[in-house]
């Protein structure tokens, strides 16, 4: 495979310091290369101070490190309007945030909300608990064969109760894209909902523009695109935003505190009620930095390069079940099982061979259900995985599978 992706390995200390570490659960975390690394540790030793409340020099230095770091965010996901992009920290409390703020304020007893068959916990839910709280009917999108949402299902299930359409950009468990431009317009032509994205596996794979996916709210974690854990954000449209009631009460949110009532603060601070992540913000800019340095056509392409020979060279040995669409319509994660092996056995076998794949549900029990199994193994790859990660991989199913073999004899 071509040197930038050994000369990338580089960039990332954890991987760098193991030479045989084969990291395949990206869609999990990712690693942190040294230059987000190096972002956060310069803002502690030389910006650190609480934003938006001293008068000091300090604190303004933190307050414009902050909002440039909102700001460079918000240009790589083509957002115009930066302060619509609300620092979360993450993908689960930005959904969490709008279930909470626009959903209690909007859904009523006798509503519906959709959602898919396709979804994380942190798309399904919140959406879930949101229904039963206000008596309103949870319906849901049937997925193919294939692992794709089923767009028939989808538009049946629209109506002028539909308050909420939920979905995600990209699976985590199959890996499928979804179109989401399309959905979109299919929902605005058939009712008045609010579109909610869940973008933790777009984001970090994907070019991403706002304004042309045509969704309301977008919602992504940094820790899946190389920033660390504990920030993220939700992207939404500036006069949704501007109606929903705040989230959390606190610090910074607020413009007037009076003894009965409050009034609350502009955009983005209605959302950001106490000490910011600034560290996190920090390094979130400077994950979409690196990943702007690679470009996200190439990120793509060279996912799709890894993802179409796993997927080759899986379905060439025997007893592999793949689940989900070809790879051509998917991000870098397939789902997969071996024979009757239990897919932890497998993941801690794996292990052995210093190859990390995730095992389990998922966090996508009602996906599960609908393929019929309790559980898959899940290899996921990105900007630092090449081939040879893909060899290592085929390499311990193989022996995995003779280790079961004999146990069996
Ligand atoms: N949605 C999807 C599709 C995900 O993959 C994840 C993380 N596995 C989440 C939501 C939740 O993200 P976080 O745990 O970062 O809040």
């Amino acid at each position: 495979m071509s040197s930038p992706v050994h000369s990338r390995r580089a960039d990332f200390p954890l991987l760098a310091a193991n030479p045989g570490l084969h990291y395949l659960d990206s869609a999990a975390t990712s690693q942190k290369p040294r230059s987000v690394l190096d972002a956060v540790t310069h803002f502690y030793e030389t910006a650190c101070a609480n934003p938006h409340r001293g008068a000091y020099e300090l604190s303004s230095k933190a307050t414009d490190v902050y909002h440039d770091s909102r700001a460079r965010v918000a240009r790589f996901l083509g957002v115009h309007d930066a302060d619509c992009l609300i620092l979360t920290r993450g993908t689960t409390e930005s959904i969490n945030l709008v279930a909470s703020t626009w959903g209690r304020a909007n859904v009523r007893a006798g509503d519906e909300i959709v959602v898919t068959g396709l979804e994380h916990h942190a798309n399904f839910v919140p959406w879930q608990q949101l229904a039963i709280e206000a008596g309103a009917r949870l319906r849901i999108c049937e997925i193919t064969a294939e692992g794709r949402l089923d767009l028939d299902c989808l538009r049946s299930l629209l109506s002028a109760r539909t308050r909420i359409v939920a979905f995600n950009h990209v699976s985590n468990a199959l890996g499928t894209i979804n179109p989401v431009a399309e959905i979109s317009a299919m929902v605005r032509s058939a009712c008045d909902a609010l579109i909610v994205c869940d973008g933790a596996q777009g984001a970090p794979h994907l070019a991403v523009d706002f304004d042309s996916l045509g969704v309301d709210m977008y919602a992504f974690s940094g820790h899946k695109m190389l920033a660390p854990m504990g920030v993220g954000a939700l992207v939404g449209r500036r006069d949704i935003l501007e109606r929903m009631p705040p989230y959390q009460m606190g610090g910074d949110m607020i413009e007037i505190v009076g003894d009965e009532t409050s009034t609350w603060n502009v955009l983005p601070h209605k959302f950001e009620a106490g000490t910011p992540n600034v560290g996190g913000a920090v390094g979130l800019a400077a994950a979409v930095e690196y990943l702007e340095s690679i470009g996200m056509d190439e990120v793509r392409r060279h996912e799709q390069e890894l993802i179409a020979l796993a997927m080759r060279r899986l379905s060439e040995m025997p007893g592999v079940t793949i689940y989900g669409p070809p790879a051509a319509e998917r991000s870098g994660a397939v789902s997969f099982n071996v024979s009757d092996i239990h897919p932890h056995d497998l993941a801690t076998i794996l292990d052995g061979a210093g190859v990390c794949i995730r095992a389990g549900h998922h966090c996508a029990q009602p996906l599960m259900r609908r393929l019929g199994v309790a559980a898959t193994a899940r290899a996921s790859f990105y900007v630092y995985n090449d081939e040879r990660d893909v060899d290592a991989l085929m390499g311990a199913l193989r022996n995995a599978r003779e280790l079961f073999a004999e146990a069996a004899g």
